[in-house]
């Protein structure tokens, strides 16, 4: 639906763009967005994490208003964070506000006036505020006078019980549809899967929304995913070899791991925090306001962290567990490198994680139909883990985008392009390892689980072995000439693959399935990656004062470092007196630009990225104070 009343030329948005947010260009599919969206049309927007979400209804909302429309409604699943949001966009001189119960009575009155006389342009609300009667009715005076520009649904993957974070409120959200007609609506998310894609256009009524798909690639990500052995160790040491100071995430499977985990860290020196739903409201909070705010926080966290969290600084994601499945790993992966600069992925995946994500789907309550769903996406997940070919190529194939010109595109920023692994064929060690756990079954009527299985397959007389007469199997021995970290690697693979079981009601024991008899006959081939041990380290570590030694995200030089750093002490004094995250006044890659350009005059700060019109007015000043300071 286009409305031809107001039509919004290209140049006016490419002008807030530049005036408003100091950017020069749009990214990718965002100019297209805009301009439609801008001028009435319905939207879905799929992007990836980072892509640029928020310009996408932020440059249409400041349009539409300026042209007499009222206010964009953002409907956003976090009242956490939404005083961070506001909080940018008023840095931006944007008029916006929020709606949630932080506010008093009287605040929220405020607003709601001035809502009435179309003195804001965006107001956030989370869904279960907005489908309640009262904002319903204060939707309808805006509506009657004309008020009502836009409806923005952030996270609309939530919507879909498909996607990885399920809110029965999003379902309520049709009412916008039914109750405002002719109101521009877009649902926006990094989620891509066909499945939660076709449930959101269905759930949100918006079959007939233009659908906007960005590239989902992130290049500025480097994914890697290491076998697992002493998981928190690894970790530790990848922090220390990559990313000493950096922000960084740390996703675990339960609670207590995260405890855990956090402590380890701190023990080891590293600025780690624990964020999980146990903890209790206050702390939680505490422990995110000081991951946006402070520099060089580590989050050790559940997955219950993370959505809306726009810090564009985030260095690192880390997995100690595997996640559920690619949708999942993605989102949370991509909430590193916002800004475009460097950033790591890094994964420890281990046959545990493939026994435990397989029994979570086993015992869950859900009808067998959802498991069914839910089991082919746990299995694209495993053969990511498990493939030895370019995990960008691989995962953007999930999303259904092929890079490059083939299906073996190298990417040459992920573990496998960077140091191809070694395959070798373990076919025949898969053969051993089934048919022992067939002659167990057949000798004794028993199963066991996969340490026994590994023991007697390399010819261990362990306790156990005696115990159960299993040294008098004929496959007793067969394999000695594999280590046990070769059994595991195949056991892992075939259970990955469904050639193995594994019966979490009987003690994890190993049971052989209808795809073991493919592998038994060599219809099938299992191919490893070779275990390789950890690379050396590659940078040397800082030393003395090295911890606190300032990284730019651009080469400096000496004294631009200096510049760049005194920039930053500079901007922490100025957030923390706004109440507001660093990188909500600037951005480091806008600090180390000008540090780099060295301005003197006001003239010389034109056109650094990141340097909007209202920015300019409030810091030009004192940013030119701070880097003439010799
Ligand atoms: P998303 O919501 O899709 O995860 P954001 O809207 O937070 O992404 O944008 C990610 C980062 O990219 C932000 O820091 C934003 O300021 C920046 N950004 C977005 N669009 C542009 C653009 N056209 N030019 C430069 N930077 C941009
Ligand atoms: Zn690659």
């Amino acid at each position: 639906m286009i409305a031809t009343d107001s039509s919004i030329s290209s140049q006016t948005c490419q002008s807030i763009l530049q005036e408003v947010f100091g950017y020069a260009q749009f990214r990718g599919p965002q100019q297209a967005i805009v301009e439609q969206v801008a001028n009435g049309a319905d939207a879905l927007v799929l992007m990836p994490t980072g892509g640029g979400k928020s310009l996408c209804y932020q440059i249409p909302a400041i349009a539409r208003q300026r042209a007499g429309h009222g206010v964009a409604l953002v409907v956003s699943p976090l009242i956490a964070l939404m005083h961070d949001q506001v909080g940018a966009l008023h840095e931006a001189g944007v008029d916006a506000a929020f709606l949630n119960s932080t506010l008093s009575s009287e605040e929220a009155h405020q607003i709601e006036q001035r809502l009435l006389r179309g003195e804001i342009t965006l107001l956030y609300a989370a869904p279960e505020r907005v489908t309640n009667l009262r904002f319903l009715a204060l939707l309808d005076s805006l509506f009657e006078r004309g008020l009502l520009s836009l409806f923005a649904i952030d996270e609309a993957h939530c919507v879909s019980q498909w996607g990885h974070d399920f809110r029965p409120e999003y379902r309520g959200l049709t009412v916008l549809h039914e109750r405002f007609p002719g109101v521009p609506r877009m649902a926006l998310t990094a989620t891509a899967d066909a499945l939660t894609r076709a449930d959101i256009l269905e759930r949100l009524q918006l079959e007939d929304a233009q659908q906007f798909v960005s590239s989902f690639d992130r290049p500025n990500i480097r994914y890697t995913i290491v076998e697992k052995r002493e998981a928190v160790q690894q970790l530790q040491r990848f922090i220390e070899r990559e990313h000493e100071g950096d922000a960084g995430i740390v996703y675990c499977q339960s609670r207590k791991r995260v405890e855990d985990v956090a402590e380890t860290l701190a023990q080891a020196g590293v600025y780690a925090l624990p964020y999980h739903a146990g903890l209790d409201s206050r702390m939680r909070q505490d422990h995110q306001n000081r991951f946006l705010r402070e520099e060089g926080v580590v989050m050790v966290a559940t997955i219950a962290f993370g959505m809306g969290i726009d810090k564009p600084d985030v260095r690192f994601v880390a997995h100690l567990d595997m996640p559920k499945n690619i949708e999942g790993y993605y989102q949370e992966t991509g909430r590193a490198g916002r800004d475009g600069l460097p950033a790591y992925a890094w994964m420890a995946y281990g046959l545990q994680d493939v026994v435990n994500q397989r029994r979570m789907i086993d015992e869950s309550p859900a009808g067998e139909e959802f498991k069914q769903v839910m089991r082919g996406k746990l299995d694209a997940l495993l053969g990511l883990a498990e493939s030895t070919d370019c995990r960008r190529t691989r995962l953007l194939a999930y999303f259904g985008e092929q890079l490059g010109s083939s299906p073996q595109y190298r990417c040459g920023n992920c573990d496998n392009c960077l140091n191809p692994p070694e395959v070798w064929d373990g076919t025949d060690a898969a053969r051993k390892l089934l048919s022992t756990i067939y002659r167990i079954q057949q000798s004794s009527g028993m199963s066991f689980g996969a340490g026994q299985v590994m023991d007697i397959v390399r010819g261990k007389t362990t306790e156990k072995v005696t115990q159960h007469g299993h040294a008098a199997l004929s496959t007793f021995g067969v394999g000695a000439n594999f280590s046990e970290i070769q059994l595991r690697g195949v056991l892992r693979q075939l259970i990955a693959m469904g050639a193995v079981a594994v019966d979490s009601q009987a003690f994890n024991t190993l049971q052989l399935t209808e795809q073991s008899r493919a592998v038994l006959k060599g219809d099938m081939q299992v191919l490893l990656r070779e275990s390789v041990s950890a690379p050396a380290s590659r940078k040397p570590k800082r030393t003395g004062a090295g911890s606190a030694a300032i990284k730019a995200p651009i080469a400096l030089d000496g004294e631009g470092l200096v510049r760049y750093a005194a920039l930053k002490a500079w901007r922490a004094e100025v957030a923390k007196e706004h109440n507001l995250p660093a990188y909500v006044i600037f951005h480091d890659a806008t600090l180390a630009a000008v540090a780099k350009r060295a301005p003197q005059t006001l003239d010389d700060l034109q056109g650094i990225s990141g340097m909007g019109v209202k920015k300019l007015e409030a810091y030009a000043q004192a940013v030119l104070r701070v880097v003439g300071l010799k």
